[in-house]
């Protein structure tokens, strides 16, 4: 059965794109979970659990964790949930990943929403995500490992072989919402906020 009252976003884009910054205003504005796994992973990593044990090497190198482990983090996330409301950033990011959540989500009778595509282009990523790690260090606080142009060319280069097919499969269902990622924050709000059902 399909609650009228549940909404499904899925925020598409390349690394530094500005996803998880928009992720977390819409999510706030609009009564959305935002469910980011970058974010999970990490708090496993600070935690220093098995799993963030397990996955912090693939992390620093910009390699994707295998697909079964972020499938059961989501369906774990969403068992329970009622009315379905999230928004999802950084997830999914294969396409074994956004079939599973195409089964998951049928099961919870919660239908894909909109999926905006945040459009940037590759020079302008690299600088924002260098300057999100140099940024950190000025404020004293520990930069994300992974935000080195080392790394985020790595994380380029997997965006563009594993996750970009993504837009395909989200374009063929009548999902996909571009919206050009260039402008200050408030802008690209906007734009986003325009494509929402
Ligand atoms: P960004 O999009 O800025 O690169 P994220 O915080 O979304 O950063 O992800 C950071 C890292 O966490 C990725 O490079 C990858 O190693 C891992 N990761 C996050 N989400 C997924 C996912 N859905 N599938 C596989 N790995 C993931």
């Amino acid at each position: 059965m399909i609650q009228p009252k549940n909404k499904v976003v899925i925020f598409l884009g390349p690394p530094g794109a500005g996803k998880g910054t928009q992720a977390e205003r819409l999510a706030r504005e609009q009564g959305l979970t935002k469910i980011s796994t970058g974010d999970i992973l990490r708090d496993h990593i600070a935690r220093g659990t098995e799993l963030g044990r397990m996955v912090q090497p693939m992390l620093d190198a910009g390699q994707l964790v295998p697909d079964a482990i972020l499938i059961a983090l989501i369906r774990d996330r969403l068992a329970g949930m009622e009315p379905v409301r999230v928004i999802f950033d950084g997830f999914p990011r294969t396409t074994a990943q956004a079939e599973a959540l195409d089964m998951l989500l049928e099961e919870l009778g919660a239908p894909v929403s909109a999926v905006p595509l945040l459009d940037v282009p590759d020079e302008t990523l690299i600088e924002r995500i260098v300057d999100r790690g140099r940024q950190a260090a000025a404020r004293g606080e520990a930069a994300r490992s992974d935000d080195t142009e080392e790394v985020a060319r790595k994380r380029q280069q997997v965006y563009r072989e594993q996750t970009q097919p993504l837009i395909d499969h989200y374009g063929a269902r009548g999902h996909l919402r571009p919206v050009d990622g260039v402008g200050s924050m408030d802008e690209v709000y906007r734009r986003i906020m325009a494509t929402m059902p």
